[in-house]
């Protein structure tokens, strides 16, 4: 599978074309963001993580009969994904208090929930991503309410599957974004990624943060957890 022209670059992927319309490559970047944009930066070697832990838990996920976009992983950094029309929702699952769950409410970092909070965010750089809820998503018709009732359904279930999958790693799952697609025959899928990026991850012993909030806040030992998280989810 080759990559023909590229179709779009984002903050942290590329994706590109190939022969088959239903297919595209998207290349994973060591770039990171933070705060809307306003925080650029590099991290060595976090392309290759986010793609190979993306691929993991994207396999691990359909054997769980969750459909995904995966298709195939060409090398470190590229994958070939099935083709979709993003939902312009992410989906936000939270299991313990942290980042804007905590200052939007004005509570501490650290509390579990009993239940896991679902969230959605209009996926719109241009309003920055603003909070919204199932009716105002459906006004918008960013979804019909069965696509939205899908996605919620299986939001949940890769919560069950991911929490349980790291605390088997020392890890605690304490938040996460996901994004869903729809196929051109219609179908529901989980797209995007599922790495340190767009998890929380802390520590089960220590509640040491291992995943981006290491850049956005400058903790230092940014690379270095990355790649701990990759030791934990491969074994190595
Ligand atoms: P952003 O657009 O937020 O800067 P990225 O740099 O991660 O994010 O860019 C990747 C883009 O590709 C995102 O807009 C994402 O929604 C989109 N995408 C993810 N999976 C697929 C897919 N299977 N088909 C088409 N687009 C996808
Ligand atoms: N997240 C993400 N992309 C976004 C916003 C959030 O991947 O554009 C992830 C983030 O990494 C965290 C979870 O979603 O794991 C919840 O993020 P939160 O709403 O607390 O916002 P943040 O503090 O990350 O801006």
């Amino acid at each position: 599978m080759e990559k023909t022209v590229q179709l779009y670059e984002g903050k942290a992927k590329k994706v590109y074309a190939t022969d088959d319309p239903n297919l595209v490559i998207v290349s994973y970047k060591d770039d990171a963001t933070a705060f809307d944009g306003a925080k650029k930066g590099t991290i060595r070697g976090k392309g290759a993580v986010n793609n190979r832990m993306t691929n993991f838990l994207m396999r691990k996920l359909e054997a769980a009969g969750i459909p995904t976009h995966f298709v195939e992983e060409l090398n470190d950094r590229e994958t070939v994904v099935k083709k979709v029309q993003i939902v312009p929702l992410e989906v936000i699952v939270r299991n313990v208090s942290a980042g804007h769950f905590a200052s939007r409410y004005g509570v501490e970092e650290g509390i579990a929930f009993d239940e896991p909070v679902l969230e959605f965010s209009y996926k719109n750089d241009d309003l920055h991503d603003p909070l919204l809820n199932t009716s105002h998503a459906l006004a918008l018709k960013l979804a019909t309410k069965e696509e939205i009732a899908t996605i919620k359904s299986m939001a949940l279930k890769i919560n069950d599957i991911l929490k349980d999958f790291f605390a088997q790693c020392g890890v605690r799952l304490i938040d996460f974004k996901l994004e869903f697609g729809k196929t051109t025959d219609g179908q529901i899928v989980l797209a995007d990624e599922i790495s340190p990026d767009t998890c929380r991850f802390w520590d089960a012993k220590t509640n040491e943060k291992l995943d981006k909030d290491r850049f956005r806040r400058d903790l230092g030992n940014v690379e270095e957890a990355y790649e701990e998280m990759m030791r934990r989810v491969f074994g190595e």
